[in-house]
């Protein structure tokens, strides 16, 4: 174990003083490399003033002086790619590849945000009434909180963060303890880029720090991303405490298979879907809906092979396609899952558990694993298994399918294969779910649409990104005005119209 890391405060790395700190693992080696101080209230609230001092100045700037700053950002996370997805493989597990595709997904946000000036362009109605004209502008909130998870410790703090800054907001983040480094390079590279001392910061830490967040009187709105269950406690201890939240939590994402599906292409897909990242990525594929046998039957049997033939070892290897588990809690959860579905009679047609790699026998792997016969009532098919473990649910026919995926208790995504026009754009119109593919396995909505779920994937009113992060990180403001050349219509004591 070499070093131990801090927070961001103030525009320079601090060394927490709460005495309080957890491990950081290569997921790889099942080993603690490093470890990170966790903040106190006090701290988080040191972080709070530095961005209260802040925030003004900065959200004076022209928005296109924000812009470029964004546009300086960019190039520095272009230049420092390689650098950063080791840091994300080091302790997330991910390939290098997943873990430079996941950046470049982060730094679409930062290229929209490049297009603030834009963005924040209001309306204006000219003689809304007799010499009256009406214009309506969009206004930072002042100070805003982002709390993220383990699974993508770069690209959700660069969903977040460039939109609150771009906006005029000062930004506090608390990443995900298990994999917290990316956090503080980000901070370097906003700094560099031209964001002043305080606008942004980092504390790190866990539920501690998020209470303090959660709690604080001067931080206006707090974007979350994590499960489900801790995204439902975000949302309702912020709300209470009169915050703006958006929570996004789990998923379960179903991939309907139809008969006409192109089999290959259909195929193709769910080896990326299921077991890219590991299976830890809320688009996930983790449930195949096949409709009718012939088409389960065909689909597993080009399926067995693929992923028994997985290459899996460390993210760092550039031959390997599928990395650890991010950490042991995980990986225990996982493998127990798979024990249940098989005692709920699930047929587990393909076993990923006790695989040891040479020289990383201590290391979170596990093989890709596939249940068969999987039915509604099974805790495989009810919980996020958040793992390489592929479910295949058998369908008489589209209704069931669809019914199915509407009835899931979780709504972020889902995919449906087929070559029928009509069926797809039903699956699309009706479907429950806030995301949806159409041959595509994971419909993550590029950096300027939005990103968000529905049903228990989501609680509060925005998405993510896009121009619903322009709408979540500012409040209107609509102006009504009149000269004193205009008409004068006297006193007026009922409510004005045009009657
Ligand atoms: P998590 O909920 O355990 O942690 C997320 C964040 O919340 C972390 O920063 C953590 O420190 C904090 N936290 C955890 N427990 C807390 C508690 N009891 N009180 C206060 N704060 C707490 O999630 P995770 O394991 O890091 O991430 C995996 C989950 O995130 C999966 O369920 C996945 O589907 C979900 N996720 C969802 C999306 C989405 O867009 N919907 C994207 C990525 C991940």
């Amino acid at each position: 174990m070499s070093d131990v890391i801090g927070h961001y405060i103030g525009g320079r790395q601090v060394a927490g003083t709460s005495g309080r700190r957890g491990d950081i693992y290569n997921p790889a080696l099942g080993e603690v490399v490093r470890q990170v101080d966790f903040a106190s209230q006090a701290e988080v609230r040191q972080a709070v003033e530095a961005a209260k001092a802040a925030q003004p100045d900065w959200a004076a700037q022209p928005p296109l002086r924000r812009a470029r700053v964004m546009f300086r950002l960019k190039q520095l996370l272009e230049a420092n790619m390689d650098d950063l997805a080791k840091v994300v493989t080091e302790e997330h597990g991910k390939t290098i590849a997943d873990a430079k595709g996941s950046i470049t997904r982060g730094l679409e946000v930062v290229e929209f945000a490049c297009g603030i000036p834009h963005l924040l362009k209001g309306e204006f109605s000219e003689d809304v009434g007799t010499g009256v004209d009406s214009f309506s502008m969009r206004q930072p909130l002042g100070v805003v909180a982002g709390i993220t998870p383990f699974n993508f410790p770069a690209m959700i703090p660069l969903w977040m963060a460039p939109m609150a800054l771009a906006c005029g907001n000062a930004f506090i983040l608390k990443p995900s303890e298990k994999d917290p480094s990316f956090s503080l390079r980000l901070a370097e590279f906003f700094a560099e880029a031209g964001v002043p001392d305080g606008v942004f910061s980092v504390v790190q830490g866990d539920k501690e720090a998020v209470n303090a967040i959660l709690t604080d009187p001067d931080i206006q709105a707090v974007s979350f991303v994590g499960a489900t269950a801790t995204a439902e406690y975000i949302y309702h201890t912020g709300c209470a405490h009169n915050k703006r939240v958006q929570a996004l939590g789990g998923a379960k994402n179903h991939m309907i298979v139809m008969p006409d599906a192109d089999m290959e292409q259909a195929t193709d897909a769910i080896m990326g879907a299921a077991y890219g990242s590991a299976g830890e990525r809320c688009m996930a594929i983790s449930v195949a809906v096949a409709v009718g046998d012939e088409v389960a039957d065909n689909l597993l049997e080009r399926l067995m092979p693929r992923v028994r033939g997985l290459k899996i070892g460390p993210g760092s290897d550039p031959e390997v396609e599928m990395g650890p588990l991010n950490n042991r809690q995980l990986f225990d959860k996982v493998n127990g899952l798979i024990d249940q579905g098989v005692k709920e009679g699930a047929d587990l047609v393909l076993d990923g558990r006790g695989l040891s790699l040479q020289g990383y026998e201590k290391g979170y792997f596990m093989g890709g694993s596939i249940f068969d016969r999987v039915t509604p009532e099974m805790e495989i098919y009810k919980q996020e298994i958040f793992g390489p473990v592929l479910s295949v649910v058998r369908a008489p026919d589209y209704a069931s399918a669809a019914r199915m995926v509407n009835e899931h208790e979780y709504g972020n995504g889902t995919a449906i294969f087929t070559r029928d026009g009509d069926a797809a754009r039903h699956f699309a119109s009706t479907s429950k779910i806030g995301m949806v593919g159409v041959n595509v396995p994971i419909p993550v909505p590029m950096a300027f649409h939005s990103f968000g779920g529905w049903k228990r994937s989501l609680f509060g009113d925005h998405h993510m990104h896009g121009p619903e992060g322009v709408r979540f990180f500012t409040k209107l403001k609509t102006v009504t005005a009149r000269w004193p050349t205009g008409i004068r219509a006297g006193a007026e004591f009922t409510i004005p119209t045009h009657g």
